[in-house]
């Protein structure tokens, strides 16, 4: 049985069949879904489907919901995370993290909702000249077009790291309502106000003694540092797209790295060699459905011109991912299935009550 250790499948993509795509995923061998929370509003849903489903459920902000998501926010996830503390589908803080590759609404622009908000690697697929779908100027669109709202409004990555050494400036922001330590630093998808709500978060997590779920977006770096400083119980580094030396840092951590749909493409060589060369007990799977569509159900610019719409990804594309990675490592598939499910079991150590 195989477990995807990542899907939003209270994605609005799923709003017309959620029940049938959790059905399906079940018969092609997918027996658990995590599900990554990526906002507020969505926290009572990830909870009622992994319910629903016998799933289990991360909560937490999303770094690219962060510009809509509230300083309260945090006090909500610490009374969420304290009311469910027992719940053994409560597995994760997430999805938590740094995105420094796409860039958020220009500042004084209107936010989008928070639907519209990328909570997805898509757009570094997509941007990335080496790894993923087919290269050129084109953006994905159809079922991807609300991922890529972000990477179209802004197109590189203005909401880089801080610069230097420099701390983001806390309290710093006059317009803030407090002006007191801690408060939350300004507005949009910048560096400071991402890092402001991973480190809470992360705190979180340590206060909770929860592994984390991590979106790692150009961030690598930045988010060890955090970790090194506030260690964790270790977690997921979800739809890994670092170097092998950062690969290792994870590992060192106490991390597992997430492997999807990107790893499908021919072109990824960086991230098909880390998925070849990994230590086995590194590597768990995911899906990131409905987002991230492995290369067989991409469409090009031209294809979704003439009417065909862009493929949604689901859970029960990841034996087919899985087919891929094996192959890539030139191991068996039922090989492959036993390491990541202890793999997930491990990095995630609530999945262990759950039958597998
Ligand atoms: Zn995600």
């Amino acid at each position: 049985m195989w477990i995807d250790t990542h899907c939003h499948l209270d994605a609005p993509e799923f709003d017309a069949d959620r029940d049938a795509v959790r059905q399906q995923a079940a018969q092609a061998g997918v027996g658990h879904v995590v599900i990554p929370a990526v906002a507020r509003a969505h926290w009572p849903q990830v909870i009622a489907l992994a319910e629903r489903h016998g799933d289990s459920y991360a909560l937490g902000i999303h770094p690219l919901y962060t510009p809509a998501a509230q300083e309260s926010d945090i006090a909500a996830l610490h009374a969420m995370l304290a009311e469910h503390r027992h719940d053994p589908r409560l597995v994760a803080v997430g999805e938590i993290g740094l995105d420094f590759f796409a860039a958020g609404p220009p500042q004084g622009k209107e936010q989008p909702p928070l639907g519209a908000a990328s909570h997805t690697q898509w757009a570094s697929v997509g941007g990335m000249p080496a790894a993923g779908p087919p290269q050129g100027k084109e953006q994905p669109s159809g079922g991807a077009a609300s991922h890529t709202q972000w990477a179209s409004v802004g197109g590189m990555p203005a909401a880089g790291p801080p610069q230097g050494k420099e701390q983001p400036p806390r309290g710093a922001a006059s317009h803030t309502q407090r002006a007191s330590v801690g408060a939350l630093p300004v507005h949009g998808l910048d560096a400071a106000r991402q890092t402001w709500f991973y480190e809470q978060q992360i705190a979180l997590a340590r206060e909770f003694d929860l592994p984390v779920i991590l979106h790692v977006r150009k961030s690598s770096d930045q988010l060890l540092k955090v970790l090194r400083a506030t260690p964790v119980v270790g977690g997921i580094a979800h739809a890994f797209n670092g170097s092998a030396q950062q690969a290792q840092a994870f590992i060192d951590l106490g991390f597992k790295l997430g492997f999807g749909g990107a790893v499908t493409y021919d072109r990824a060589l960086k991230l098909r060699a880390l998925a070849a060369t990994l230590p086995l007990d590194s590597l768990v799977l995911e899906t990131d459905a409905p987002d991230i569509p492995p290369h067989w159900l991409y469409t090009t610019a031209e294809q979704r011109a003439a009417g065909q719409p862009q493929g949604r990804n689901t859970s029960a594309e990841l034996p087919r991912i899985a087919a891929v990675v094996a192959q890539l490592r030139g191991m068996a598939l039922q090989d492959l299935q036993a390491a990541t499910t202890a793999n997930a079991r491990a990095a995630l150590r609530g999945l262990k009550g759950f039958a597998a």
